[in-house]
């Protein structure tokens, strides 16, 4: 599943390929996503120009004319290629999960562009695409999630104060987009090691230190996540040529039986599963 360093990718070259662009024309293969595609989808965006690509979390936001907006989450299995005209046999998706050309199935939408176009993939179809008619809409939809790692409002007195009542283990906390958004499996096992907290550890034992560890470490996991282009499942490229290297960077994520990276520490890196999501983190330096 694509998380937030990953989707920030994708944003930054779906931006650069049709910010400012008119779409000649959309195509709906079928409508049956997440949630139905409406009958009047085209009509927010047939001859329209994109006004530009925006994200939160994990939500990508199409802004479009007359307040109109577009969400697009890639659920599960999502991907979104660029095609562009005239070259055939490059690489065409814009991020680095599943595969790096266009597969034969599973096409569902197509914006056409005038010299080239965006077609949304997705296998399990559990993505989807979401039209929002106003600003006040589109804060709206967003109201109950927590913020981005990166929000000056994910500060000490929030994750204190949150975390005194909670009798819960912290791991699940970091996931729970009501708490921060878009911190996913993979960099919630990261932001706990490097801040030498066991992901079992109930959150409401945590003091205000560890706390700022945690603050801090979530804003640099995430911002060298994409600065690495996010994580490939497998190695290839995205459409600029680029490829993701986070998963290079992993200390404990998939990284079981392997010696931890700590200096000094001769402990192997556990893996424990809770609740059908994988853990992994080192016993010794977690506390
Ligand atoms: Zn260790």
């Amino acid at each position: 599943m694509p998380e937030l360093p990953e989707v920030e990718i994708i944003r930054q070259s779906l931006n650069k390929k049709i910010k400012e662009k008119k779409v000649k024309k959309v195509i709906i293969r079928n409508r049956n996503l997440r949630f139905k595609i409406p009958s009047n989808f085209s009509s927010y965006f047939q001859n329209k120009k994109i006004i530009k690509v925006d994200r939160f979390s994990k939500y990508l936001i199409i802004y479009l004319p007359q307040n109109n907006y577009c969400l697009v989450h890639l659920g599960m299995s999502g991907t979104i290629h660029i095609l562009d005209k005239k070259k055939t046999n490059k690489t065409t998706n814009t991020s680095f999960y599943s595969s790096p050309f266009l597969p034969k199935k599973h096409n569902h939408v197509e914006i056409i562009f005038n010299k080239f176009k965006i077609v949304y993939n997705d296998p399990r179809r559990f993505g989807f695409f979401q039209v929002i008619k106003n600003i006040y809409d589109l804060k709206k939809r967003f109201d109950h999630f927590g913020p981005e790692p990166f929000d000056p409002n994910f500060n000490l007195s929030y994750v204190y104060n949150f975390f005194r009542s909670k009798n819960k283990d912290i791991k699940s906390f970091l996931l729970d987009q009501k708490f921060v958004s878009g911190i996913g499996n993979i960099y919630a096992s990261e932001i706990l090691f490097l801040s030498k907290i066991n992901p079992f550890k109930k959150a409401n034992l945590l003091n205000q230190k560890e706390c700022r560890k945690i603050i801090s470490n979530s804003k640099k996991v995430l911002l060298k996540a994409i600065s690495k282009g996010g994580s490939s499942i497998r190695d290839f490229k995205d459409t600029s040529g680029l490829k993701g290297g986070f998963q290079n960077e992993f200390k404990v994520y998939q990284q079981e039986g392997k010696r931890c990276k700590n200096y000094g520490c001769s402990d192997l890196i556990k893996k424990k599963i809770i609740s059908n999501r994988s853990t992994f983190f080192c016993d010794s330096c977690q506390k």
